[in-house]
């Protein structure tokens, strides 16, 4: 089991580094997307979490130092709002790894793209805002954000299961929503319930509603999509899920 901080601040060694701009990140692809009913998507390389339901490929989850190239926060801005103006999308991620490490970067991708008319959806598991003070603040200074955080599972055990993850990092997740929620950053909870009894997620949408019972209302369930490589991943730790979709 590792510890889910220790490893966001190692992979953030890997996928970072200081350009004449300012900090880079690693990317591997820009794309539009389907989701949200059309959205322009930039997929970074690295993540802290080792999910083992993970869409994302062997070579990128397992290999970040040697996958993808580094980006100015500039670069990356411009290449999503030319592809938003080509398909017509208003919409804006960054996805494929967690977009959270490298906070400087992340903040100048945000500061670069204010005031230019679209909506940021940053998917986050959660760990680097719980972990990182000022951060959830800071998101709170862009109007156009909305965070998604992503709960890997409903409590501890299952976040273990599923992430290989030290059980009390799940608290993180949670601690990340209620950073979110002080600092009146637009957010919602999603959640991977496809390995989860019943009554093990109405035992979390309890915890969701104490931090804020809005949370609880917009809380999105998520399920697992049967990518071939994912469906290897999880034969191979004896994983059983009981809803899925194919992709
Ligand atoms: S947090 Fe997201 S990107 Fe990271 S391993 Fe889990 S599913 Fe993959």
């Amino acid at each position: 089991m590792y510890d889910a901080i220790k490893r966001h601040l190692a992979v953030e060694k890997l996928v970072t580094r200081e350009g004449s701009e300012g900090q880079e990140r690693k990317y591997y692809r820009f794309r539009p997307a389907r989701w949200y009913g059309g959205i322009v998507t930039a997929d970074c390389v690295g993540c802290g979490l080792l999910c083992r339901f993970c869409w994302v490929s062997d070579a990128v989850m397992a290999r970040p130092a040697e996958v993808g190239r580094f980006h100015t926060s500039r670069h990356v801005a411009n290449t999503l709002t030319a592809l938003a103006k080509k398909f017509s999308f208003n919409q804006l991620r960054v996805s494929g790894g967690e977009p959270t490490i490298g906070k400087a970067h992340m903040l100048m991708l945000l500061d670069e793209l204010k005031g230019k008319g679209y909506r940021f959806i940053l998917e986050t598991n959660g760990i680097p805002i719980a972990h990182n003070e000022s951060y959830a603040k800071k998101l709170s200074n862009y109007p156009f954000v909305h965070v998604r955080v992503s709960l890997k599972g409903c409590n501890e055990e299952e976040f273990a299961a599923l992430t290989g993850a030290k059980p009390e990092d799940f608290k993180l997740q949670l601690k990340s929503l209620q950073k979110l929620v002080e600092a009146n950053v637009s957010c919602h909870p999603s959640i991977m319930a496809s390995f989860s009894p019943k009554k093990n997620l109405e035992a979390l949408m309890e915890r969701i509603r104490l931090i804020s019972p809005e949370l609880a209302r917009t809380a999105e369930i998520e399920e697992l999509i049967l990518y071939p490589h994912v469906v290897k991943r999880i034969k191979k730790h004896g994983l059983e899920y009981h809803g899925a979709h194919s992709p």
